[in-house]
């Protein structure tokens, strides 16, 4: 016997394996929660010792990649503990970005004579439908987007996949296997963690079947037709890797020692800032650090508090951009003539900590969620016309700063009338939906993608040559071409054209967009379904 068919040597490392595997996801379910809750030290804590073990794993099984990212992501952690617990802006896209490439790696034996391929991190999604055969076709379709699926012919085939492995969520149809909704009941009892449940069912059903499949673990349910890009579309949103995005403050205040405690308290309870002393530099600072909230000093010796804030308001992308003054000042005829000066709020030195951070929580993400409704797109969730432009403009202004690349690509679905015309224009929107789903898919998070138009799409790839653009996108453009849509009379697939310009300095946003549009007619006249770069 060789020593690499040795099945105890084998056993051995699908068991390193399994634990590599559970660590990492895991540490990313830790990182997940905190985003989405409260930064704090236990937290903190928590990622570090999660942290720490699968490095240990990773080296044990000698998965290098796995082993390099926990120990960057350790050194992230422990500057952050150096720093008091403060989270700092470039700390915090560190790992987020380390965060995201752990979660897109697999695992690939360190072995060379065996090449085995182990399972990749994110975990599959089961589909336990009526027709075992459209569970098939719709599993395909989801691999387009980068799910793993796996269709279960029958109850028992479901019950094996389940014990061997808990999926990222369950698509059970009512009536798989003579009952979907005992069956689902079944193996979620004694769960501690319940897997999220997308029910469906072609015809309509009543409330109590509704309440059923909510008690089961039913997050969504879907009647009528299924199609891949709506069981997507929940899915993403069910397991996807946070984004970490903690909140932006801009404090202005002329003493440097109130700025600066102000900061601590905000920094230890997970909020990045920034402090200027000198308010004259607001605007530049607004453009560059984004913030989503701004504390204003009151008297400086400069300009007033209430002046700047009518400096500020007079742009119209900061007029939502709340602002809260913190102050001495006690006697309320003035607070309230600066609260009409554009302010949203007023604090009196010395403030609690506990108060201040409260209300810059709130209004911050009061201020977000309405952001996010004026700047997406409803169909799609995508940026809108007017805002993509405007993250194209800041884009630019860092690109001339950095000396880095930056790419425009503007993308339009080839005869998409016909789509309407022969299909509907519900049809239609799913197309639209889907293109969009994909973008966000195969592009960076860093990447932003907007909904230019009705089928226009448009991107920004910031560090990014024209080349290696075109490169992504004709990769994206073959890929979306294969999608087939199920429909009547016949499946339905699309294509896009896509034009791409590099931004050469001198140059302004508007005729980088001009080129794109003009490489992108050029794409439409040779032909469509092809990606053109400018020239
Ligand atoms: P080309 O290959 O030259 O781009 O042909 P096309 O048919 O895609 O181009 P055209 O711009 O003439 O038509 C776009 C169509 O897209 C017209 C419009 O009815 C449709 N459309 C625009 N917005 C939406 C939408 O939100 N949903 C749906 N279903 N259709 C839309
Ligand atoms: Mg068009
Ligand atoms: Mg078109």
């Amino acid at each position: 016997m060789t020593e690499h068919d040795d099945p105890n040597r084998d056993r051995l490392k699908h068991h390193f394996s399994q634990r590599v595997i559970h660590q990492a996801r895991h540490l990313l379910e830790i990182w997940q929660n905190l985003s989405r809750s409260e930064w704090n030290s236990a937290g903190l804590a928590d990622l570090r010792e999660a942290c720490l073990r699968l490095l240990r794993y990773a080296e044990r099984f000698e998965q290098a990649e796995h082993a390099q990212l926990a120990a960057s992501i350790g050194n992230c952690l422990e500057a952050v503990e150096r720093n008091n617990g403060r989270l700092s802006s470039e700390l915090i896209s560190e790992l987020n970005q380390l965060m995201q490439r752990l979660s897109r790696t697999g695992l690939r034996h360190g072995d060379q004579f065996e090449q085995t391929q182990l399972p990749p991190l994110r975990k599959p999604v089961y589909l336990a439908l009526q027709d075992f055969e459209r569970a098939e076709r719709l599993a395909q379709q989801l691999e387009f987007f980068g799910l793993q699926a796996l269709p279960c012919e029958h109850a028992n085939a479901f019950r094996a996949a389940m014990s061997e492995r808990h999926p990222a969520a369950l698509v059970m149809e009512l009536d798989f296997a003579g009952g979907g909704l005992p069956l689902a009941e079944e193996v979620q009892a004694g769960l501690a963690q319940k897997v999220p449940v997308l029910f469906f069912s072609h015809e309509e059903t009543d409330t109590p079947t509704r309440l059923a499949a909510a008690r089961a673990g039913g997050q969504d349910f879907f009647t009528g037709t299924l199609d891949a890009s709506s069981v997507l579309e929940k899915i993403e949103t069910l397991t996807r890797v946070a984004h970490y995005e903690p909140f932006r403050v801009l404090i202005v205040d002329d003493s440097r020692a109130q700025g600066t405690h102000t900061e601590r308290v905000l920094n230890g309870a997970g909020i990045v800032t920034r402090a200027l002393t000198a308010p004259l530099s607001v605007m530049a600072e607004m453009a560059e650090f984004q913030p989503d909230l701004i504390i204003l000093d009151m008297y400086m010796p400069e300009c007033l508090g209430t002046e700047l804030a009518k400096v500020i308001r007079q742009h119209e992308r900061y007029v939502s951009v709340p602002i809260i003054y913190l102050s001495a000042e006690d006697d309320l005829d003035k607070q309230l003539d600066a609260m009409s000066e554009g302010g949203d709020d007023f604090l009196t030195k010395p403030i609690k900590p506990r108060h201040l951070i409260a209300t810059v929580r709130n209004r911050a993400a009061r201020a977000r969620s309405l952001k996010a409704r004026m700047v997406r797109d409803s169909l799609t969730g995508l940026y809108n016309h007017t805002h993509t432009l405007q993250l194209l403009d800041d884009a630019r202004y860092r690109s001339r700063r950095d000396g880095r690349p930056l790419t425009f690509a503007m993308l339009d679905i080839d005869h998409f009338k016909k789509v309407n015309d022969s299909f509907g224009h519900p049809m239609g929107d799913r197309v639209i939906k889907s293109l969009a789903l994909f973008l966000k898919q195969r592009l960076r998070k860093t990447d932003h993608i907007g909904r230019y138009g009705g089928e226009e799409f448009a991107v920004v790839l910031p560090d990014t040559d024209a080349n290696a653009a075109h490169k992504v996108l004709e990769d994206i453009r073959q890929r979306f071409a294969e999608i087939r849509y199920p429909a009547h009379p016949g499946d339905l697939s699309c294509t896009f054209s896509c034009g791409i310009a590099q931004l050469i300095e001198p140059m302004d946003i508007t005729t980088l967009a001009k080129q794109a549009d003009e490489a992108l007619y050029r794409a439409k006249r040779s032909g469509r379904n092809r990606v053109e770069i400018y020239s």
